[in-house]
């Protein structure tokens, strides 16, 4: 059973009365009662900003296979030295799921190198159209073509990310935008997924189809394979039987 960790800012659930009607108990809440029934993973741990270091200890990261993150208006707040934190567990092999206003994240940013922060938005409420563009890709299993969410956030491009491994979904918004709304990455051992519905003012994280997605990404970005790996300067006796072995030996563990 996959081991998750959400990390939920959770401020606006509780300041803002039209949030709190969507979501009373918070969106991880919402995300951690779908997920504990799907029968993939372990029950959700959840970890909050107004928690000492995020909740986000070496302790629970150590015991975390894949990272869910929600952050928005209080990004500053999570202090550098967890963000690093996060950053390093993925790059030995901690899955990442970043879900919407995270691409603002202290820890999606770093992991891009990029100012993933920027993109075009506006809140109008439009239609959403996800379309699948990869139905290779795992994340994609058991959606349709497209599905719809009746009102979203709207994101358009430019979104400054890397050229994403793979591109798994496009959103169309009625406004007229698109939106590379699904994409992968690879640092180090750790998988990384960007899912970009889950506006706060919305019930997307609600949504089957939404649902869906994040519970594939998760078991995408599990890596059960984790390595020690080798670097730097290399020492080697060379398996080769010939009359150049002695002079091979000889250039090889200079
Ligand atoms: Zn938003």
């Amino acid at each position: 059973m996959i081991r998750i960790t959400m990390y939920n800012e959770f401020y606006h659930e509780q300041h803002k009365p039209n949030v709190k009607a969507i979501y009373p108990n918070g969106m991880h809440a919402a995300i951690k009662e779908y997920l504990d029934s799907e029968g993939s993973f372990e029950p959700m741990r959840v970890c909050t900003l107004d928690m000492p270091e995020c909740g986000l200890t070496e302790e629970v990261l150590d015991n975390t296979d894949v990272l869910l993150w929600w952050g928005h208006v209080k990004h500053d707040e999570v202090p550098d030295e967890v963000a690093e934190r996060v950053v390093r567990h993925v790059k030995d092999g901690m899955g990442f799921i970043g879900l919407h206003s995270a691409h603002a994240s202290k820890p999606f940013r770093t992991l891009m190198g990029t100012d993933s922060h920027l993109l075009r938005w506006r809140e109008t409420g439009d239609l959403a159209r996800i379309w699948t563009v990869d139905y290779a890709h795992p994340i994609t299993n058991g959606l349709p073509d497209y599905f719809e969410l009746e009102h979203e956030e709207t994101y358009g491009e430019h979104f400054d990310i890397p050229q994403p491994d793979d591109l798994v979904f496009v959103t169309w918004f009625s406004g007229g935008e698109i939106f590379r709304s699904g994409c992968t990455f690879h640092r180090g051992q750790g998988r990384i997924f960007y899912f970009q519905p889950g506006h706060e003012t919305f019930p997307t994280y609600y949504n089957e189809n939404v649902r869906k997605v994040i519970a594939n990404g998760i078991k995408w970005a599990y890596n059960p394979g984790r390595k020690s790996i080798g670097t730097g300067h290399f020492r080697i006796k060379p398996n080769i039987e010939s009359e150049w072995a002695g002079e091979l030996q000889e250039n090889f563990t200079k």
